[in-house]
């Protein structure tokens, strides 16, 4: 009997065992400063104050990197990066140089960007500006080294992987806005601020990564100095409260969100300070522990845009309008050398840490009905929505923000050298996209 209750007794701890390392995480942070050193035009506004180079800097931008391993040993890299969107260039160069260095696929690497206006211009964006070529040098060479930043930052991550807590919350700020036009009647918002925390197995936080769907355009397009925008101060403020953390932000589906006041450095940083004060609370009451196996998918929905209007692109050509020419005549020579730009393949991605948390991460400037519509399928409690994650491309609207018109759908696709505004299908391609990802990942809507 006694040897009986022994053998039970080791059997129950080594299944307490297995099961307390089947469920831990190790991570490791690491960060860059990727604030351009050569004089940098900013991007995100075509104003005529922005054709000239910025005036010094309010700070630092960064890439920043979290890698979580899981008792398999497999791996997930979240990357952040205080620039308005990754290349579709920049974000493949990364993923191809993580699978060769550390045997991580594109699936379990997640690059998000903070959609700051006041950030550097990062080819191929620059399309749309005549640059000179000394400018074109500084541009194609800051997205080299920004490559490489990336890959620094990640690089100090891996080495620094060590068993750690990690953690998740959500909480709620209210200064994000819907900013279509005031005629236009449904004007949803997402004022969700989810929040990760990674600390040493004593409790020590040793970082926090923090979301929030709302455009970093607080500083208008007369701004002329570096700046990180409200995500930027909400990291300083973050870093200086909890001192030696690293505070990393993710965009959520902002595209047609605005923060709300803006136009001064001031209101950046009082959104800083808001947001920051959001994350704190959470920490301080609303944490649960994340842990368990890492799941990952990525998969490349195919979004349609109608046949090449060429009559009108011929019109357009000789038009005044310097965007709608240098469009016309990109859509006519891919015309003309047979190339098919009537799709554009979107990546969705999904991460799962065991049970407790997801991570749904969607290319370009998605629109807030996206993450809305994910959370009430998949419950938002353990949900958390990227939007300008891997790659940002233009604006992702939906079937009713295409009926509605404006800028989002329509006349930023011109910027964006597009072809013209997507098919109504884009809305449902993206749905069912969503859905076969979080499958795939093994997570069944509530
Ligand atoms: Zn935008």
């Amino acid at each position: 009997m006694k040897a009986y209750t022994s053998c039970f007794l080791f059997f129950f701890l080594v299944m307490t065992y297995m099961d307390g390392g089947a469920q831990s995480l190790k991570a490791g942070i690491g960060r860059k400063v990727i604030t351009p050193k050569d004089p940098a035009w900013l991007n995100g506004y075509a104003s005529p104050q922005r054709f000239s180079p910025a005036a010094g800097k309010d700070h630092d931008l960064w890439a920043k990197a979290i890698v979580l391993e899981d008792a398999s040993q497999k791996r997930v890299i979240i990357v952040t990066t205080d620039v308005l969107g990754l290349s579709h260039e920049i974000s493949e160069d990364v993923g191809r140089k993580v699978k060769e260095k550390y045997n991580v696929p594109r699936s379990q690497l997640l690059l998000n960007s903070s959609h700051t206006h006041s950030g550097p211009m990062i080819w191929p964006s620059a399309g749309m500006f005549d640059y000179d070529t000394q400018n074109m040098i500084v541009v194609a060479e800051y997205a080299q080294k920004l490559t490489n930043d990336i890959m620094e930052a990640i690089d100090g991550a891996v080495a620094a992987l060590h068993p750690v807590k990690v953690a998740s919350g959500n909480g709620n700020a209210t200064f994000g806005i819907n900013r279509r036009s005031p005629e236009i009647k449904i004007r949803p918002v997402d004022h969700d601020v989810p929040v990760l925390t990674i600390s040493d197995l004593q409790g020590k936080l040793e970082a926090v990564l923090f979301g929030y769907a709302c455009h970093n355009t607080t500083l208008g397009g007369n701004y002329m100095k570096i700046n990180g925008d409200y995500a930027g101060y909400a990291q300083l403020e973050m870093e200086a409260s909890y001192p030696g953390i690293t505070a990393l932000f993710f965009q959520g589906c902002a595209g047609d969100i605005n923060p709300h006041p803006r136009g001064t450095v001031e209101l950046a940083m009082q959104h800083g300070k808001t947001l920051c004060s959001a994350v704190q609370d959470v920490i301080k009451h609303n944490m649960s522990p994340v842990e368990g196996l890492i799941k990952t998918a990525l998969i490349e929905v195919p979004l349609e845009f109608p046949a090449l209007d060429i009559p009108q692109y011929q019109r357009e050509i000789v038009s005044e309008d310097q965007y709608l020419q240098r469009r016309a005549k990109l859509m006519l020579s891919a015309y003309n050398k047979g190339w098919n730009v009537t799709t554009y393949k979107y990546p969705i991605q999904a991460i799962r840490f065991g049970k407790s948390l997801s991570i749904l991460a969607m290319a370009g400037e998605t629109v807030v009905d996206y993450s809305l519509w994910a959370k009430k399928q998949y419950g938002k409690e353990r949900l958390f929505v990227a939007g300008y994650s891997n790659e940002v491309m233009c604006y992702i609207p939906t079937k009713r923000i295409i009926q509605e018109g404006g800028y989002e759908p329509n006349s930023s696709m011109i910027y964006y050298v597009m072809p013209g505004p997507f098919m109504e299908n884009v809305e449902e391609k993206i749905l069912k996209g969503i859905q076969a990802v979080m499958k795939d990942i093994g997570v069944k809507p509530q």
